[in-house]
């Protein structure tokens, strides 16, 4: 069934867990996750981000999304993920999203609040929550490109920041900088824990991690127990995938297309089931 950021968020607090966020720019994936959610009997969240354009256009794979989401056995919260177009995000609450990310953190704090305003306002009168950005996660690409390569604890959100935009914006889930990074991590992830802890004592508002990919168990449990309660995750779930489909084609050259879909498709699940559990403590 369709839910919202807002509900499920508070659901983590009040469990005190996380709710993990799957990026679906493709069918297979999606159906993975949805079935991961079912088989777990745990809410998730199915999330289109706007850099996926290129892979699935909104308008196409958002209505699938939703599809499936009010289809579910389970909550599963429909959301945008890093958009910082208004028309973008128009686009996914007239497609019926849940949620969307309007993100400004790549500008100065007075002008990502100026923007932020307006369209928490606007998600708002249409039902619809919004999660927000202060600090910027960096991002490594798997094509080698590395963006904000000097010193992350330069991206690090400010605790009293933080609460004051909470406070003004109104927005119903930020999401924080304390060292994860979007993509794969060149060397061994190093969280500065003591900034989710110092956030979490100034404002209330439900916390995001960006960049889920690639910590061990004991990390998600660190940053679950100091206030995260929703996980972004992507890229390790779209490495199994493609994984999955290079050991296939070794195996067997010659065969049908939907013979690595159904494969990429039932590894992937696995694998978010694995992300569910640890997320959840279940
Ligand atoms: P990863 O790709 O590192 O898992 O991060 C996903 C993410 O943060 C999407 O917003």
């Amino acid at each position: 069934m369709l839910a919202g950021l807002k509900e499920l968020m508070m659901e983590a607090e009040e469990n005190r867990c996380a709710v993990a966020a799957f990026n679906t720019p493709t069918y297979d994936g999606l159906l993975a996750v949805i079935r991961a959610a079912e088989a777990t009997e745990t809410p998730i969240i199915i999330s289109h981000a706007q850099a996926h354009e290129k892979v699935a256009h909104l308008e196409d794979i958002g209505p699938v999304m939703v599809h499936f989401a009010k289809r579910a056995k389970v909550p599963v919260c429909v959301h945008l993920d890093h958009s910082n177009s208004e028309a973008y995000c128009r686009k996914a609450m007239d497609i019926g999203f849940t949620s969307i990310m309007y993100d400004c953190s790549m500008y100065p704090y007075e002008k990502n609040l100026e923007m932020t305003i307006p369209m928490v306002a606007l998600a708002h009168s249409r039902g619809v929550d919004v999660e927000s950005e202060l600090g910027q996660v960096p991002r490594n690409n798997l094509d080698g490109i590395c963006y904000m390569r000097n010193d992350p604890s330069a991206y690090y959100t400010d605790p009293d920041e933080a609460a004051a935009f909470a406070e003004q914006t109104g927005t119903d889930a930020l999401a924080i900088a304390f060292g994860t990074v979007h993509g794969e991590y060149a060397g061994k992830p190093s969280l500065n824990t003591d900034v989710i802890r110092k956030v979490r004592q100034k404002t209330t508002v439900p916390l995001v991690m960006h960049g889920g990919s690639g910590l061990s168990n004991e990390q998600y449990r660190e940053v679950i127990e100091c206030g995260i309660r929703k996980i972004n995750y992507h890229t390790y779930l779209s490495l199994e995938g493609y994984r999955t489909a290079v050991f296939l084609t070794e195996e067997e050259p010659k065969g049908y297309f939907h013979e690595i879909a159904i494969a990429a498709q039932r590894e992937m699940f696995h694998h978010a089931v694995n992300v569910i559990r640890i997320f959840s403590g279940k």
